[in-house]
C-alpha cells in the first residue's frame, strides 16, 4: 500500500459448510491488504458459541490474528468465564466485548446489563491477557439517554479496561470527527477506529441503519433508490462514495480502518486499492 493505514475486517460466522468455503476465499482475498485481525461476531445470547469459536480458530491456524467478539447479554459470568478460558488456552488474546441486543421474543436473566459491566469482569478475571475492543457510536446509540450519556459510557469502557473502540458504521464523516473531538475533550484517551461498511443493497443497508441508529444521508438514500434493480450501477457507485468517505477519514488523520464485509471480499477490495492509490 502507497499510503500508510492498517485494515482490519470483520465477518460472521457461517451456518454452512458452503458459507465457510465462501469465508475461507474471501478470506484469502482480504489477506492481500495484511490485516491488523479478522474479527468474527457473536450471537448475543450465544446463539453462535461454537460457530464464532471454529471459525476464529480457523483463522488462526491461517496464521492471522482473530479475534473473537463477545456479548454478554443473556449470559451468566460462569459462561462468559468459559469461553474466556476457552480462548486462552487456544492462545487467543484480542476480543470486541459487547453488550448485544437481546434477539425479539427472547426473554432471560443474565449477569450483565452493558458492555461496561463485560469489560470489568474479563480484567478481573483474565487481567491483562486480552486486548479489548469496544463499540463506539458517532451518531449515538439508539438507546442512549443522551449524546452526554453515551460518550460517558464509553469512557466508563476505557476506564475499566478497553484499549480501542470500534465505531459503528456512518456515511457523515463529520459526526465522527466531531464524536472524537468531544472524547478528546473528555479524556477517552484510546483509539476510536471508523467502522466502514460497503453499499451492497439499499434495502439491507437500510433495515440495519433502522436498528443501529446509523444515518443514511438524504441524498444518498435518494441517489441509491434512482438505481432500483440496476445492481452493478448502484454498488459501482456504493464504491465511490465509501472510497471518498475512507479518503476523507484518512486525510484527517485517522491511522485504521475496521470494515464491516458481510464475508464478501471484492466491493471492499476496491475501495482499499482506490484509497491505496
Ligand atoms: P453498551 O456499551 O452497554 O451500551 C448500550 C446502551 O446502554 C447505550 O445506549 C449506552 O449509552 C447505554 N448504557 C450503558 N451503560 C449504561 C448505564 N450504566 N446506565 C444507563 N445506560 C447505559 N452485537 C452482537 O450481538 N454481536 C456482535 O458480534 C456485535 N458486534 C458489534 C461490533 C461493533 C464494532 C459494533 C459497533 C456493534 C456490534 N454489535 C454486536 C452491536 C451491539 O451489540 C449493539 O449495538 C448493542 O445494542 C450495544 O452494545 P454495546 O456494547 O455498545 O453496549
Amino acid at each position: 500500500m502507497a499510503k500508510k493505514f492498517t485494515v482490519s475486517f470483520e465477518f460472521f460466522p457461517p451456518k454452512t459448510e458452503e458459507g465457510m468455503q465462501k469465508l475461507r476465499d474471501a478470506r484469502a482475498q482480504l489477506a492481500a491488504f495484511n490485516p491488523e485481525f479478522f474479527s468474527v461476531t457473536f450471537g448475543a445470547g450465544g446463539s453462535t458459541r461454537d460457530r464464532t469459536m471454529d471459525t476464529v480458530l480457523e483463522i488462526q491456524q491461517e496464521g492471522f490474528s482473530a479475534a473473537p467478539h463477545i456479548s454478554c447479554i443473556s449470559s451468566s459470568k460462569q459462561e462468559i468465564r468459559d469461553l474466556l478460558q476457552a480462548y486462552q488456552s487456544h492462545g487467543i488474546n484480542r476480543l470486541v466485548a459487547l453488550r448485544g441486543d437481546v434477539p425479539s421474543g427472547e426473554v432471560s436473566a443474565g449477569d450483565f446489563r452493558y458492555a461496561s459491566e463485560l469489560v470489568r469482569f474479563i480484567r478481573q478475571e483474565t487481567g491483562n491477557h486480552f486486548n479489548i475492543e469496544v463499540a463506539a457510536y458517532p451518531e449515538f446509540h439508539p438507546e442512549a439517554r443522551t449524546p452526554a450519556a453515551d460518550l460517558q459510557n464509553l469512557k466508563r469502557k476505557m476506564e475499566v479496561g478497553a484499549n480501542a473502540a470500534i465505531t459503528q458504521y456512518f456515511y457523515n464523516a463529520d459526526a465522527y470527527f466531531r464524536f472524537v473531538e468531544q472524547c478528546d475533550a473528555l479524556g477517552i484517551a484510546m483509539p476510536i477506529v471508523p467502522g466502514i461498511m460497503p453499499i451492497y443493497n439499499i434495502t439491507q443497508l437500510a433495515r440495519f441503519s433502522s436498528v443501529c441508529g446509523a444515518d443514511i444521508p438524504r441524498w444518498l438514500k435518494m441517489r441509491l433508490e434512482e438505481y432500483g434493480d440496476d445492481m452493478a450501477s448502484l454498488r459501482a457507485f456504493g464504491v465511490d462514495v465509501v472510497s471518498e468517505l475512507c479518503e476523507t477519514l484518512l486525510a484527517w488523520g485517522v491511522p485504521s480502518l475496521h470494515f464491516y464485509t458481510l464475508n464478501q471480499a471484492g466491493t471492499i477490495s476496491r475501495i482499499i486499492n482506490n484509497i491505496s492509490e
